[in-house]
């Protein structure tokens, strides 16, 4: 079976749908996993209703879950072979196709803050290691205390790879899309990359087409997963051309899952959202925790 399970929402006016990351999930974890979601999805909802930008919704949500220790993004994501944090993240504006991303970043609290800070700059899209730290200090941010970041959880992950107990990765990771009220939509996708990751690898998160992507034309997408495949397979990019070619959101999800298993071998999951609004998500892995809104904040729902 290479679709585990899908889920479609949405409609006309604004939505936004998040996750909280693909892969293994133990369940007595995954109502947890879920109220994460769904508060960061209520989070962006807020900026949406109050007539807010689709990518400062995405944003606001993104950056609630790197704060939370439980995913694999910002404080407690996942530890590299020599135990530091390292960080990606990207975000693009439907609207404009102006993107801001920063991969193998070292401690800052929001990664995707400084993505945004690199967007808004718009001098580069994407900056790398010490480069993008230097950007952020130069952008305003303050580097993060190693150890403020870095939690006893992420460090028994990375022993227990380094014992061979785990899978190469994660799960955990963060992303966001959303559509609001003047009809732009917008993605974003933050991580600390898989467990026990080679110094200076890069996933999918931080690369525009791969791991991010939105056009007003065609939609946005973030995904997660094993991002050797997402990146091989250029996934968010796919999705948003098979929405712009006419494809139904949740037929889109699936054929990128599907094609992500049969083509490169990789597990995953997909968040979309169309020009629409409509919002759809699908997955291969055994869990996948999310959270929606659309149209009003009693709309509130999640899963995992
Ligand atoms: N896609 C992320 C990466 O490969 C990992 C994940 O989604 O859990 O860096």
């Amino acid at each position: 079976m290479t679709v585990r399970a899908t889920w479609q929402g949405g409609g006309e006016g604004w939505s936004i749908l998040v996750h909280g990351g693909a892969g293994f999930i133990p369940p007595e974890r995954r109502e947890a996993h879920a109220e994460g979601c769904r508060l960061a999805a209520r989070a962006g909802a807020l900026v949406l209703a109050a007539g807010g930008s689709a990518l400062d919704a995405a944003q606001a949500a993104v950056e609630l879950l790197e704060d939370d220790p439980r995913y694999n993004a910002g404080t407690g994501g996942s530890l590299d072979e020599h135990g530091e944090l390292r960080l990606d993240a990207s975000l693009m504006d439907g609207a404009t196709l102006a993107a801001g991303a920063v991969c193998a970043l070292p401690p800052f609290f929001h990664p995707i803050a400084v993505a945004r800070a690199a967007l808004r700059d718009g001098r580069h899209v994407l900056y790398a290691a010490e480069g993008a730290a230097r950007f952020a200090r130069l952008a305003g941010f303050e580097p993060a205390p190693p150890d403020r970041m870095i939690t006893d959880a992420a460090r028994a992950r990375l022993e227990a790879t380094r014992q061979g107990q785990d899978g190469n990765w994660a799960g955990g990771t963060v992303g966001a899309v959303a559509r609001d009220l003047a009809g732009h939509v917008a993605a974003a996708t933050s991580t600390g990359g898989t467990v026990g990751k080679r110094h200076g690898r890069v996933g999918d998160s931080p690369i525009l087409g791969a791991g991010t992507y939105a056009d007003d034309l065609a939609g946005a997408a973030s995904g997660t997963g094993e991002g050797e495949g997402y990146l091989r397979l250029a996934a968010c990019l796919r999705a948003c051309l098979a929405l712009q070619q006419g494809r139904e959101p949740l037929d889109a999800a699936v054929e990128t899952i599907r094609m992500l298993r049969e083509r490169v071998n990789a597990s995953g999951g997909i968040i979309l959202v169309a020009p629409d609004g409509r919002l759809a998500l699908a997955r291969s892995t055994e869990a996948m925790s999310w959270g929606a809104c659309w149209g009003s904040l009693d709309q509130l729902t999640g899963g995992c």
